[in-house]
């Protein structure tokens, strides 16, 4: 739990360690280290303020529990407080499944695409891709050059421009596949005809999941990107691409509160293996540091 912590958190801890009762001052110390961590990686003002207040009253109220000195009580807290920030990991069944890709362009959704069609493929499992973005001109040659690489069939005709007549032919064409990944278009703003889309899209394929594709460099915007698609198809799962740059993808944690919806991946590079399961202890740890 230590190894989360930045060096001036643990400084402030330690000044807990040794007293015999909460010490306002010093956890009130604890928490501005904290909130100064979390808004540089860009966590939501309002979510930090909910974390603070939330660990200010714990720290305080709760009754110490036996065996356990001032320190542990309260980082014990502080810890579980940010798990509950973070949301635990989503749900990842290897099962037969249908998961519909949502996000605007430039999020990393296709790559992502390909990159969960390569986990599913790994654990053992037969894959199929529909390519869904009749949007961007050239999505369809990206997706299923990924895909060939792998061997995963891929679904498309850059010819089609209605979306809802491709998948609708993809299902068929790939139906003897266990998984089921379908790529949407993304733009660069939420436009009604693209979330009445996305709607139809959820219906004609039943999906069982979707996923919510968010850049970790996004800030503020994430919160409202989530609200629309969450209120479109409900969101339940986000993934957070493109860790492997300097953003700590703090931004994305709105996307994961207003969807009340755990971090299903994480992407981390540009090749087609870079794709990890959501570690609420490592990610915690990399927004502290
Ligand atoms: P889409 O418009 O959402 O489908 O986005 P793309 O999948 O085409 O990705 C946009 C750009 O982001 C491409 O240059 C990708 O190579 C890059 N990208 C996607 N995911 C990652 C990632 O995890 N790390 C890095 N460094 N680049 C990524």
């Amino acid at each position: 739990m230590m190894d989360s912590l930045s060096g001036s958190l643990k400084d402030a801890l330690k000044k807990l360690a040794g007293k015999a009762v909460v010490d306002r001052a010093a956890v009130d110390e604890l928490v501005k280290n904290l909130q100064r961590a979390l808004l540089s990686a860009d966590v939501n003002v309002k979510l930090v303020m909910d974390l603070s207040k939330a660990i200010r009253t714990r720290s305080l109220d709760e009754e110490l529990p036996k065996n356990t000195n001032v320190r542990e009580h309260v980082l014990r807290i502080v810890y579980q407080e940010l798990v509950r920030l973070v949301y635990a990991s989503a749900d990842l069944k290897l099962e037969p499944q249908v998961i519909l890709m949502a996000g605007l362009q430039g999020s990393g959704k296709t790559t992502t695409t390909a990159k969960i069609a390569r986990y599913f493929q790994k654990k053992g499992m037969k894959v199929g891709v529909i390519c869904a973005d009749t949007f961007r001109p050239g999505a369809y040659d990206q997706l299923s050059t990924l895909c060939a690489k792998i061997n995963v069939p891929c679904f498309g005709n850059p010819k089609v421009t209605d979306a809802r007549q491709i998948v609708r032919e993809g299902l068929v064409a790939v139906k003897d596949q266990e998984v089921i990944i379908v790529d949407t278009q993304g733009r660069h703003a939420l436009e009604p005809d693209l979330i009445q889309e996305i709607i139809d899209l959820n219906a004609l394929t039943k999906a069982s999941h979707r996923w919510l594709v968010i850049d970790a460099a996004l800030g503020q915007q994430a919160s409202e990107q989530a609200k629309r698609f969450h209120e479109a198809i409900g969101i339940d799962g986000v993934i957070i691409t493109k860790m492997d740059g300097t953003a700590k993808g703090g931004g994305a944690l709105s996307a994961v509160a207003e969807t009340k919806s755990g971090i299903v991946f994480i992407g981390a590079g540009e090749t087609i293996e870079d794709l990890e399961r959501f570690d609420a202890n490592g990610f915690i740890s990399r927004l502290l540091g």
